[in-house]
This record gives structure tokens, C-alpha cells and sequence, in this order.
């Protein structure tokens, strides 16, 4: 844990600021809040005649004791090939606004029940399985970039193809651009949907003249991306698009083993009357059986029922199938990993583990600087109180559009001040000047380099990340308008 000044002092019956006279006398210029290395503190100590000694962490209040190691099982490194099975490619579809990504969506849902399949599909479990002559492919029903970037923050990048739909009649727009970047970014495979092929105005080579442009050249054009012409309005070409998507488990390999502890990833989650919490869950290996305890995130749980795509109640679901579970102890977050654990008493132990774990974190972060508390502190005067915000995002579009829908907030008791708004991951020089201001720090779809991240720690500033804008808008509302209450 970080040397706090003010701990120090407080240890040593001395005030911060005493402290901090000597500090500067070493060249280190620092907050009381703040860290210092320890090889500072042991000068320090010895200055006012004490001996600098890190204390032993003892977990459960310093009493000793075996400790049973509990552990999320590991996902093998290597699966014995044999036990290797094909599993469905998962698809998310992306593009503008309007390309036709909805339309898409929901003709191929539609396509399975007109090849005569058993039932519609009556459930929305947030993705779903459609079947092109036996080979299976699962689509995530979420057209758009918001969950892609979610899962992508926590990790969890379960999407194996993208499939960028594109307007023939509109070509490549922002949006486009983006998702293309989002797409390389994470090495994803990028298959085109060049859609609205229909109209008169469809202009397909325009389309693939900008593509080769961003550097996928299509197949015809002496390149490796594939891309189809369709009309998802009419359902042209809606067929060889599904086909070549249902080849892509082969030719990228995508194998899975179904055997093992299941492993699956949060697609939604949410709460539901009679219940509880219930989420949408696409298995990554392993089969996810009906009760079977699990971990998840921080909470242990124990599934009591699956429920498929078309509203059926399951026993178990194989890997790259989407499925609804009931059983979470607490509403899980888009993108944590549920992990199938082998007996209920070791899923409470390790929940606990995480529990507190998640708790030391916290009461390691001074609070100081959270959004809502360095508005109460400023608050304090009679002034205006203001809100000093560093935004990073994602790419240079989004940091006008947030810049601009923040400072549209209107609040009579708080001034926003940006003192930086820029593209590129949470960086250390971010934090520092957070620090030095009492300034949080908003990321949108951005990583925290890991040296931010551990910086942030210590100097207790305060990052918000988000994936959704008008969450982001909101939080920062809602901290201006005062209806977050400060933390003591
Ligand atoms: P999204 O915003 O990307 O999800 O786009 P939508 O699926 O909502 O489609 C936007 C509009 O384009 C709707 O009015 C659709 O009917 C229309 N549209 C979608 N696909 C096609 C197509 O293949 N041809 C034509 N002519 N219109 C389409």
C-alpha cells in the first residue's frame, strides 16, 4: 500500500504540514494526501527519531491462519487437440446510423424461421443462433459500437468477425470509419456487407474504392477482405452472406473445448420481476449446466435455469451459445466472465476473496477527488464551485461531441472547466495534472495505461470510464446538479 503523508504524520503524532516542510527540504513536492517512496519516509522518520517499518499484511483482521487457496479455474493454455471441437463463429454486426444494421439483424433472425425451423424466437437473450445448412452462427442482437466497446474494456472480446454493413447509396460515413478502427484495433476479421444494393443510386464501387482507401481491398480488387452486395430490405445476397460467415468457423479455426468447467461472458444483464437478476450470457468453452455454482465477478452464484434463444428452457448450453441464466446473486456487469466453479462452498470463498479485495482497493483510494466530493469541496466558498474534468476518448470525433454535450448541462452552482480533451489511452502525465488540479479524469472507450492506473492510486485521483455517452452525460449532470451525495 502507498506511504500516505498524512498517515505518516498522524503515526508519528505530528501535523501533515510539518511533514511537508521537510519533504520539500528533500525536493518532494507533494499533497498531504499523496504518496511518497519509502525510501523518503525512512529519511523522514529518522529525522524526527523514529524507525520506518512497512508493516505485515495480515489478511482477516491479522489473525494467522492456513489460508485455502480458492481459485477461479484456470482456462487451459493449451487444450488437448483432440477434446477440440468447431464452435460458432460470433458475429457482431457494426456500421453507420441507418446503413441498414437492424434490417440485417432482424432478416437473418427471420431467415430461421422460414427455413422452417421449430418456433420463432419469442426470447431476447441479446444474441442468437441461426443454423446455414448445419453450420451454426451466433449473431450479437446489438447493432452498434456501444457493446462491442463495452466488452472490449473489461477484456472480453468475444466478437470473432465483424461484419461492417455499408449503405451503397451513402458509402463510408464516421461511424464506418470507427468501427473500422475499432475493428482493426482489436484484430478482428472484417467481412463487408455492401447493403441497400437495391436502389438506383447504389454506387458499389464507390463503396469499395473508399474501403481499399482505409486499406481493405476487397477480393475483386486484388485483396483479402470478402464483401457481398445485398439488400437486407429485400434479403438478397442475405444467404451467401450467412454462408461465408457459417465457412469462417473453419477457416479461422475456431475451436472450443466443450468438456472442462464452463466459461462464459456477460453480454447484458439486467433485473427481472419474480426473477431477480438474470443475464444474457454467450458460453466461451466448457458446457454451462443447470446447477452448477459459479463465480462471477466479485459474486458467487448458482445456475438455477438456462433459457435459450427461443424463450425454451435448457439444461446446458455448448460453447458459443448464447443463453439467458438465471441465478446471479447480484446484477453482473456487461463483459465480467462467469466461471463455473467446482463446488458452491469454494464460489462463496473466492466472492468473498474478491470481496474483499475490492473493498481494500477503495479504502486505499483517498476519496478526495471523487466527482461529486471535489464539487462539495469546492462548494464550500461562496463562488461558483468548478468542475475540472481531463477527457480522453477514443478517437478525435467523440472528444468535441462529449466536450460540447458537457458544457450544454446548465447548472447555476457549477462551472465545467476542461483542462484537456484529447484522443489516446488515460496516460500518467493525465493523472498528474489531474493531481496537481483536483481534476478527475474521463475516459470514453479508452485503456488506462497501467502506469495511470497505478498513479491514480496513489495520488487518489479519481478516473471515470465510460462506453455509453449519455451515461457519461448523466454522471457528470447528476454530480453538478448536486444529486450525487458525497461520500465521508
Ligand atoms: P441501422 O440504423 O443501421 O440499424 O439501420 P436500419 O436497419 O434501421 O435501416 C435504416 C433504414 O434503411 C430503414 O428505413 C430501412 O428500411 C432502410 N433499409 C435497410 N436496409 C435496406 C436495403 O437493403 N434497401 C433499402 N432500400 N433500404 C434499406
Amino acid at each position: 500500500p502507498p506511504i500516505i503523508v498524512s498517515d505518516l504524520a498522524e503515526r508519528m503524532g505530528l501535523k501533515s504540514f510539518q511533514l511537508l516542510a521537510d519533504l520539500i527540504k528533500l525536493q518532494v513536492f507533494v499533497a498531504p494526501h499523496q504518496a511518497i517512496e519509502p525510501e523518503i519516509a525512512v529519511q523522514i522518520c529518522e529525522q524526527h527519531g523514529f524507525t520506518f517499518e512497512r508493516e505485515q499484511r495480515v489478511k482477516g483482521g491479522g489473525v494467522h491462519k492456513q489460508e485455502e487457496v480458492v481459485a477461479e479455474p484456470e482456462a487451459p493454455d493449451e487444450e488437448p487437440e483432440d477434446e477440440l471441437k468447431l464452435r460458432p463463429p460470433i458475429i457482431t454486426i457494426m456500421g453507420h446510423v441507418d446503413h441498414g444494421k437492424t434490417t440485417l439483424l432482424d432478416r437473418i433472425r427471420d431467415s430461421r424461421i422460414t427455413a422452417g425451423e421449430a418456433g420463432g424466437i419469442t426470447q431476447h437473450v441479446g444474441a442468437y443462433k441461426v443454423e446455414h445448412e448445419g453450420k451454426p452462427v451466433t449473431f450479437i442482437d446489438t447493432p452498434g459500437h456501444a457493446i462491442f466497446s463495452a466488452m472490449r474494456a473489461r477484456g472480453a472480446d468475444i466478437t470473432d468477425i465483424v461484419v461492417l454493413v455499408v449503405a451503397a447509396n451513402d458509402g463510408l460515413m464516421p461511424q464506418t470509419l470507427e468501427a473500422i478502427e475499432h475493428a482493426k484495433h482489436s484484430g478482428k476479421t472484417i467481412i463487408v456487407a455492401i447493403n441497400k444494393c437495391d436502389l438506383e443510386s447504389a454506387n458499389t464501387m464507390h463503396v469499395k474504392t473508399q474501403l481499399a482507401e482505409q486499406g481493405l481491398q476487397t477480393t475483386d480488387f486484388g485483396g483479402d477482405t470478402e464483401c457481398l452486395e445485398i439488400s437486407a430490405l429485400k434479403g438478397d445476397g442475405v444467404d451467401d452472406l450467412l454462408e461465408l460467415l457459417a465457412l469462417q468457423a473453419e477457416v479461422l479455426e475456431l475451436k472450443a473445448n466443450p468438456k472442462g468447467n464452463a466459461r462464459a461472458s456477460i453480454i447484458e444483464a439486467r433485473f427481472q420481476q419474480g426473477r431477480g437478476a438474470v443475464a444474457s450470457v454467450i458460453v466461451e468453452s466448457g458446457t454451462l449446466k443447470v446447477g452448477k455454482p459459479f463465480i462471477c465477478g466479485p459474486f458467487a452464484g448458482k445456475v438455477k435455469a438456462l433459457i435459450n434463444d427461443r424463450g425454451e428452457s435448457v439444461k446446458s448450453a455448448t460453447p458459443g451459445t448464447p443463453v439467458e441464466v438465471i441465478g446471479f446473486e447480484e446484477l453482473p456487469r456487461v463483459g465480467d466472465a462467469l466461471v463455473e466453479m467446482d463446488s458452491d462452498r469454494a464460489a462463496k470463498k473466492l466472492a468473498e476473496e474478491r470481496q474483499g479485495e475490492l473493498r481494500s482497493e477503495r479504502l486505499k483510494i483517498p476519496q478526495k477527488s471523487r466527482m461529486e466530493d471535489l464539487i462539495a469541496h469546492a462548494r464550500d466558498g461562496n463562488s461558483k464551485a468548478q468542475l475540472k474534468i481531463i477527457l480522453k476518448t477514443d478517437v478525435q470525433g467523440s472528444v468535441e461531441a462529449i466536450r460540447n454535450a458537457v458544457n450544454d448541462i446548465e447548472s447555476d452552482k457549477v462551472d465545467v472547466v476542461f483542462l484537456g480533451a484529447a484522443a489516446g489511452p488515460i496516460s500518467e502525465s493525465d493523472i498528474q495534472m489531474a493531481s496537481s488540479s483536483d481534476a478527475v479524469v474521463i475516459g470514453f472507450n479508452v485503456k488506462v495505461e497501467a502506469k495511470a492506473a497505478k498513479l491514480s492510486k496513489s495520488e487518489g485521483v479519481q478516473i471515470k470510464l465510460y462506453s455509453v455517452v449519455y451515461e457519461l452525460i448523466d454522471q457528470v449532470r447528476e454530480a453538478m446538479l448536486g444529486l450525487l451525495e458525497p461520500e465521508s
